[in-house]
């Protein structure tokens, strides 16, 4: 028994939300990272899952009986130009019920072409496979909400693109794979019945607790609005930049998803940019509030219809929701930014306090991270000298408000360390695990994933995983990973 349940509730919407497709076969399927840890948690039997079987399932090759494969139709906004997309290189298996009764999406990503696949070939290779794999589990230790990752079996084919590369599938769990993107698939319809099933089935399925409201497009638009909020609050407070928020990679269940280009700040600055692809810096760190935004104003207007039939009052209502966007962001922007400096009770000044850090942070360049990490050397003010003038000005504030959190210096360190992260993905630790892995050695990878896994806690004999790069990590390119 594997443990398996399926189960298949998307399939009930109306046909044009997805089509049937069976995954290509793979020449010489071969298991390379199974994450065992995710398996139990899902409820599957570990034991029923040696690398073969891992490999002929998750490959596509031996379908565990019971899946139902789609690939699901959406559309979205690619740096703010509309796109019909859909699924060109995933396929959903199902959904499978953990003994929980949590419903988590189970999809291949790069097992062939689909209806939506448009010139692609509906392959992915193994690096950014590899990547995505990281990335998300280490999110998910730093306790960001995100899709996660059970596999992932390279394919023995070789894919091409600017050069060969070994082909593989990636077996992401999600909590679902609706996106604002499905939405504005579902509005070019232009079928008030399969829109509205649309509604009624996201907020079955994300957000049941609002099920009986008056009007259920507002209340999955205000959920959904939160979810974000609390969602980009996090990615700032780890330095996070998710590199291509474009409407279809904008989960409604408010995990992240796709981890094509994203990175993590070494160097501050509000600016920063690390996709090759972002010129003006549409996606910057900094600009994700911004953006996160602008993408639930596509959401809402794709309600707009559901919300209330005389267009007038259903643009005010989705205008006033996507406002609120604003001020719960900085609500829960500030939260996590007073957590990281070790304070709970919160003080109308700790807004500047944040601010004048940040701002002393831009302007001398230093590691986001260790920064933030390092606070707990500077709780008394014997031990360690400060960088510089401004510095030493802002640990005395500091230092003074803390002492209104009357608490015991250990305790502050304690939440300091709960708060900030010894380890985070480093960019160029990445690309050296990744670049290993290429050349046949697992070893790096499996030590950053290892240490990654537990990220606030200090990891004797791996300190080097969290030392900042030499020069700031400033020119660190990423690549879409198709
Ligand atoms: P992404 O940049 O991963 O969010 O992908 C954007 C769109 O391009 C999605 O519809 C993908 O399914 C599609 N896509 C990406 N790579 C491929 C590929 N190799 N073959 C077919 N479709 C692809
Ligand atoms: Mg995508």
């Amino acid at each position: 028994m594997h443990g398996w349940n399926w189960v298949h509730s998307y399939t009930g919407l109306p046909r044009p939300f997805f089509s049937r497709v069976q995954p290509a076969q793979v020449p010489a399927p071969r298991t390379v990272f199974w994450n065992q840890t995710l398996a139990t948690e899902l409820g599957l039997n570990p034991d029923a899952f040696p690398p073969e079987e891992v490999a002929a399932q998750l490959s596509g090759n031996r379908l565990p009986p019971g899946t139902d494969p789609i690939a699901q139709a959406y559309a979205g906004h690619q740096f703010g130009h509309f796109t019909m997309l859909g699924d060109g290189r995933a396929i959903l298996l199902g959904e499978h019920l953990t003994p929980a009764q949590h419903r988590v999406d189970i999809q291949l990503k790069g097992s062939g072409v689909t209806p939506y696949s448009r010139r692609g070939d509906g392959k992915a290779a193994l690096g950014p496979m590899l990547r995505e794999y990281l990335i998300s589990e280490a999110m998910h230790a730093l306790g960001i909400p995100t899709t996660r990752s059970l596999a992932v079996v390279a394919t023995g084919e070789t894919i091409y693109r600017e050069t060969p590369l070994p082909g593989a599938i990636l077996t992401r769990i999600a909590a679902s794979h609706l996106r604002v993107g499905t939405f504005q698939f579902a509005a070019t319809l232009d079928q008030p019945e399969s829109l509205r099933a649309l509604v009624t089935y996201t907020i079955h399925r994300h957000f049941p607790a609002a099920a009986q409201a008056d009007c259920l497009a507002l209340a999955l638009l205000e959920n959904v609005i939160n979810r974000q909020a609390e969602l980009v609050a996090q990615w700032l407070a780890v330095g996070f930049v998710h590199g291509v928020m474009n409407t279809d990679n904008m989960a409604l269940s408010g995990e992240t998803i796709d981890y094509g280009p994203c990175a993590f700040l070494d160097r501050y600055h509000p600016d920063a940019v690390f996709s090759s692809i972002d010129h003006a810096g549409r996606y910057a760190y900094a600009r994700q509030p911004s953006i996160a935004q602008w993408n639930l104003a596509r959401f809402a207007e794709t309600l707009l219809p559901e919300i209330d039939p005389i267009p007038e009052r259903a643009i005010e209502l989705a205008r006033t929701a996507v406002e609120t966007f604003a001020p719960q962001f900085q609500r829960a922007w500030l939260l996590r930014m007073r957590a990281k400096l070790g304070l709970q009770i919160p003080e109308a000044e700790d807004q500047i306090l944040i601010q004048t850090l940040l701002r002393w942070m831009t302007e001398t360049g230093v590691d986001f991270t260790a920064t933030f990490r390092n606070l707990t050397f500077h709780l008394d003010s014997a031990t360690a000298q400060p960088p510089d003038r401004d510095f030493g000005a802002w640990l005395q504030s500091w230092r003074a408000r803390l002492r209104r959190e009357n608490v015991p210096s250990d305790q502050i360190r304690q939440r300091l360390h709960r708060a900030n992260p010894r380890f985070t993905p480093r960019n160029a630790r990445v690309e050296e695990a990744l670049a290993a892995a290429h050349h046949g050695d697992l070893a790096p990878l499996q030590r950053l994933l290892r240490v990654l896994a537990r990220p606030y806690d200090e990891h004797p004999g791996d300190e080097g995983l969290a030392e900042p790069p030499p020069d700031g990590g400033v020119g660190y390119q990423t690549f879409c990973g198709t």
